[in-house]
């Protein structure tokens, strides 16, 4: 079989994903035959190392010896059954352990399939919950300005980005959203936690005016990644999470993107709880966590919704209308539920977020002369994720550089001028090395 032919059929008959396909013609596909760690490899035997886990699911490597036995030992015994009326080990397995890893009162745990399911989930959830308390008014939610949520209509209405939304904004609900956080527009002189603070305020203006139809308030904790890793300070989140509690608005944690460790503790909603200035019984948690992307390590789609306990109270009762009668067919299929399992026994044998801290400490360090190269501006890093913006001439940088970046044999998908990092967790120190070293080759080349 020749890559050529190969590569057309792929064009005509696959569409891809946030992808103009004309594109292709000139910018080759790249056929993946096989995966180890965190290296990719072509048809023609060229290796790239997956610098950004595939969209942001592995985190383990590719085809990991201990997630493949795990999947490979569930599949001899159950591939799936529906989860309406049924049950099995691996969901309940799942489940406890999530819980028990999550933030505290985040008890009860529903499945879906993707990320944008599980946000469609945590809105409509949020939603019904206060049409059973007698408030069918509160259906509105308010999100950060450059928030990415998904890309499922409702999941759309909470997401603030013109390119994904433009087409479709007849079939879309409105949505107030609030600025941003992102320490890169503070003040001079002004820290990045008075900037969040400074935000915070204009949150808190708007539920102060709003509150009476607003449902909840949704957020990606600490790191905004489809906006291009925007960072901000978590006592942001410590403040959003009392001005909900004071304005009766829920308080959504989209941890798809940050969750798993991402960001250097499990859940990066964690980071916010020593900044929260605590009054007597106040929830400090999220009252909904999503999670999907690296739950299941990156092989299989899985996604949940954790909520609390008052909550699913909420949805307990005699008549089927006040229960939450959603579903999708794949609902905690055994197979992810094993991947994910088996991900989070890695964390645990491993010591895998002390680990990271290493790593981390180590890529910064070896990337000083990145830091300090002439294109580079706001090197950033949270946990796992690296970020900087670069100043290049080109208005195709994103593109010119993802094609340099294959040549120099790094899979790096740049946002806009943004460059980003976000390895999977086994990514070793001469590895960390490669893609330093490549990445300011290609800084160097870039034009
Ligand atoms: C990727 C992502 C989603 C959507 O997940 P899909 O599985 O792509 O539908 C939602 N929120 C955040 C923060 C994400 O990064």
């Amino acid at each position: 079989m020749s890559n050529h032919s190969f590569l057309a059929r792929s064009m005509s008959a696959v569409w891809h994903p946030c992808t103009q396909m004309k594109h292709h013609e000139t910018l080759p596909l790249i056929p993946i035959q096989r995966g180890q760690g965190v290296w990719l490899y072509d048809f023609n035997g060229a290796c790239y190392l997956d610098a950004v886990s595939s969209w942001w699911v592995n985190l383990f490597g590719h085809c990991n010896p201990y997630i493949n036995r795990a999947i490979t030992l569930q599949l001899e015994q159950l591939e799936h059954v529906m989860l309406a009326g049924f049950t099995h080990e691996p969901v309940v397995q799942l489940s406890e352990r999530l819980a028990q890893l999550a933030p505290k009162g985040l008890g009860h745990c529903f499945y879906a399939s993707d990320g944008a399911s599980a946000i469609e989930i945590a809105l409509k959830i949020s939603v019904h919950y206060w049409r059973n308390n007698n408030q069918s008014q509160k259906t509105s939610f308010i999100s950060l300005q450059g928030s990415y949520h998904g890309e499922t209509l409702g999941a759309l209405s909470v997401t603030d980005m013109a390119l994904f939304k433009d087409a479709y904004r007849a079939l879309i609900k409105q949505n107030a959203t609030v600025p941003s956080p992102d320490w890169r527009n503070a003040e001079p002189g002004e820290s990045a936690q008075d900037y969040a603070l400074r935000c915070a305020e204009q949150l808190e203006a708007h539920l102060q005016q709003n509150h009476h139809h607003i449902a909840a308030f949704i957020v990606e904790p600490l790191v905004q990644g489809a906006a291009g890793m925007v960072m901000y300070h978590p006592a942001y989140l410590a403040r959003a999470r009392a001005l909900c509690n004071q304005y009766h608005v829920h308080f959504i944690a989209d941890e798809i993107a940050v969750g798993m460790g991402r960001t250097g503790t499990m859940f990066a909603s964690e980071q916010a709880q020593k900044f929260f200035v605590s009054e007597t019984g106040e929830n400090i948690s999220p009252d909904f966590l999503c999670l999907s992307k690296g739950l299941s390590g990156g092989y299989l789609p899985l996604s949940v919704v954790l909520a609390t306990d008052a909550i699913y109270q909420a949805f307990y009762a005699d008549r089927l209308s006040q229960g939450f009668l959603h579903s999708h067919s794949y609902t905690g299929n055994p197979l992810a539920c094993r991947a994910a399992l088996a991900t989070l026994e890695l964390f645990e044998h491993n010591d895998v977020l002390s680990s990271n801290r290493q790593k981390t400490i180590y890529l910064n360090r070896i990337a000083q002369p990145l830091r300090d190269h002439p294109r580079v501006k706001n090197f950033r890093n949270t946990g796992m994720i690296w970020a900087f913006e670069v100043e290049c001439a080109t208005d195709q940088f994103a593109q010119r550089c993802f094609s340099l970046a294959l040549q120099h044999g790094l899979l790096l998908r740049p946002i806009g001028n943004t460059v980003y990092f976000m390895p999977p967790y086994v990514i070793t120190e001469p590895e960390m090395e490669i893609l330093v070293t490549h990445t300011i080759a290609i800084m160097d080349a870039i034009s």
